[in-house]
């Protein structure tokens, strides 16, 4: 469909409704801004072609960024980005690399392969470090390439017992070195990293009371507010009123949201760490004296969860969650959240996650359990399935 037939479909939508929505619509969402050509996820459970299930790094203190003594050798740490690694993991590597630099070492160790490892690796190497990575799985066997891969840098960062006073300036500046750092990935090829808009659907309107839920045997975690700090470079929420979406429910809102597709990524960052004189050493770490073993003196300490062993950090609560993969559908461009299950669709498969009510025990919470779920898998894939089994054709 070129520029012309989708002003004039636009048009046509606008003429069939009556002069208090076509008011109502002018006023609220502009014409660039309508939703044109959606188009319908194919949400079956035969089109399942993969279930991954994960634990999220998630710290009660929020991710641990201090500095310690081992023996000769300068730890940094950096894990325990909880839902947030893959949005926080440049300004984290930024300011843990920026520590580490102030010893001026030539060499830096750099433990781990997941998101948050490579980009501190990359970090540390255009900071002028020669970069050994010590890690016992490659990225793509890491729990990274198991998430959702959204832009949420607030996710879940602590508890609001736990955390530092300093929390919340900490992760802003994360936060805003991360989306600088993100850019000039945004529009290379295979869309590393990409925007896409992103509909929050229901059959009730979004400010209707939600029933309370029910009480819950163990104290329910609540978490530190970051509060809205962010305002200035993210896009706003619209709200779309029936007439102006496709969808078949009463209540829209759309924003557009930064997502990662996994393969592109991790294969651009990990040949940028070669094309760097990057090394990868393959080992299994088992208590945290070894590090003092390493030739490099100077460590960047990217674990992950694992840290709850390893470091026996006790800070670190599992937090599981899951994802299905449906056979990649490069025509849907947008990403949907409906009855608690969000679709995404992402160059290597069209993901959806169960991410649980709101209020009352976060899904997963305290779970270590990563053993895919088929049953929670189909539940998903079925609530999809429903949505768009009630589309009419005319309005696709
Ligand atoms: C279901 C789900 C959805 C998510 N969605 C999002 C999202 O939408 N957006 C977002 O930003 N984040 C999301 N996250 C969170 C994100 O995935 C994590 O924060 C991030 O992957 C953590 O990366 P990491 O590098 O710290 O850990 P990991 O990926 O676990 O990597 C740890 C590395 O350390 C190595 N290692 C560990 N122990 C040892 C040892 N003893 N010796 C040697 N090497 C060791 C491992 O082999 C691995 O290479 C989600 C997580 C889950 C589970």
């Amino acid at each position: 469909m070129d520029r012309r037939d989708l002003l004039k479909n636009s048009l046509a939508g606008l003429a069939g409704l009556s002069a208090t929505a076509r008011m109502a619509a002018a006023q609220t969402v502009p014409l660039m801004d309508r939703p044109f050509n959606i188009a319908p996820i194919r949400a079956h459970v035969d089109r399942i072609t993969d279930i991954k299930s994960c634990i999220r790094p998630f710290r009660t203190k929020g991710p641990r960024l201090d500095v310690e003594q081992i023996g000769n050798a300068m730890v940094v740490h950096n894990y325990g980005h909880s839902g947030a690694g893959w949005s926080l993991s440049w300004g984290s590597a930024d300011m843990q690399v920026q520590k580490a630099m102030s010893r001026s070492p030539k060499k830096i160790a750099v433990i781990g392969c997941g998101i948050i490892g490579l980009t501190t690796a990359l970090m540390a190497q255009r900071a002028g470090a020669q970069v050994t990575i010590y890690t016992k799985e490659l990225f793509q066997r890491t729990r990274s390439v198991r998430a959702n891969g959204s832009w949420t840098p607030a996710s879940h960062m602590a508890l609001a017992s736990d955390a530092p006073s300093d929390l919340g300036d900490t992760w802003e500046r994360m936060t805003r070195i991360s989306w600088k750092n993100l850019r000039p990935y945004i529009g290379m090829a295979g869309n590393p990293v990409a925007f896409a808009d992103h509909y929050y659907l229901s059959d009730t309107p979004f400010d209707a009371p939600v029933a309370p839920p029910p009480p819950s045997p163990v104290p329910v975690p609540e978490y530190y507010e970051l509060g809205n700090r962010l305002g200035d470079i993210t896009p706003k929420m619209q709200t779309l009123s029936a007439e102006l979406h496709p969808f078949p429910v009463p209540y829209a809102r759309r924003t557009t949201r930064l997502f990662f597709n996994f393969s592109e990524y991790g294969h651009l960052l990990i040949s940028d760490f070669y094309a760097a004189g990057g090394k990868m050493v393959m080992r299994n770490f088992h208590s945290p004296g070894e590090l003092a073993h390493l030739p490099e003196k100077v460590i960047i300490n990217c674990p992950g969860y694992a840290a709850h062993d390893w470091w026996q950090d006790k800070a670190m609560v599992p937090h599981r969650g899951q994802t299905e993969w449906l056979i990649p559908q490069p025509e849907v461009n947008y990403g949907l959240t409906y009855r608690n299950v969000e679709a995404l669709s992402k160059s290597d498969g069209v993901m959806m996650i169960d991410i649980g009510a709101r209020g009352g025990m976060p899904k997963g919470y305290g779970m270590s359990n990563e053993v895919p779920d088929r049953a929670e898998a189909e539940r998903a894939v079925r609530v999809m399935e429903e949505l768009f089994s009630r589309f009419p054709s005319h309005r696709i």
